[in-house]
């Protein structure tokens, strides 16, 4: 098969601190991975750094970080599809032959390291985590952005919190499509109109979660829509 190469860049280019235009410096990851429609691509994430601020800060893209399940090289859906599929009881034997049938190759044993790792990240603290990053973020720049994103899965949604500049999963929680209460609860214990939130990158225009995160931020807050995949 013909390898597709996706190349991304941060999709703010200028320094959060002082304005500069970034410059490229190197190429953070590089890594094949698998989609849910079988197809495996190449996704390069260019890392950029300020020429004027001299900091230790790598700039990246926020899309291409939320493209790939943490630390592996299968897509945030494919990993999501393996979990639920393993609480509504199915083998791994089935699970592996679901897959395989999409075109998506994976082993009994990673089946299971997917599986523990997607319910790490949702049992993370994450109320303490977002704290922690908002802190960080304040001291170092001044102010506060967040990756938000969100994968529908079967009936429920999965929606993943990234700290902008670490690219740090903060939050990976559940919802079902139908539980639009729950989502303003969970999204309302870390966002409010008091916060110095400047840059929200998120999925684009979405019918229930767009209009959630809009109530909820300061009106100033800047919605970047992730690259169209
Ligand atoms: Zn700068």
């Amino acid at each position: 098969m013909k390898e597709i190469c996706k190349v991304y860049k941060p999709e703010i280019l200028a320094c959060p601190i002082c304005k500069s235009k970034l410059a490229y410096c190197y190429t953070i990851s590089n890594k094949l991975v698998y989609f849910t429609s079988g197809k495996r691509m190449r996704i390069k994430n260019l890392g950029y750094k300020c020429p004027n601020c001299e900091d230790d800060t790598v700039y990246v893209s926020q899309t291409a970080n939320k493209l790939c399940f943490k630390g592996y090289s299968y897509s945030v859906k494919v990993v999501a599809t393996i979990s639920l599929m393993k609480e509504q009881g199915r083998s791994r034997d089935y699970i592996c032959d679901y897959l395989y049938n999409k075109g998506i190759e994976i082993s009994d044993r990673n089946i299971g390291n997917l599986y523990a790792k997607f319910k790490e990240f949702e049992n993370y603290n994450y109320l303490e985590k977002i704290q922690n990053a908002y802190q960080n973020m304040m001291d170092k720049y001044g102010q506060i952005r967040l990756s938000i994103d969100s994968v529908k899965v079967f009936d429920e949604y999965i929606i993943m919190v990234y700290d902008y500049f670490t690219s740090e999963l903060l939050a990976l929680k559940r919802f079902k499509v139908d539980n639009e209460e729950g989502l303003r609860t969970f999204f309302g214990e870390f966002l409010n109109n008091e916060l110095k939130l400047t840059v929200l990158t998120t999925i684009r225009k979405e019918a229930v979660i767009h209009p959630i995160l809009r109530e909820l931020c300061p009106k100033n807050t800047k919605f970047i829509p992730y690259v169209k995949f």
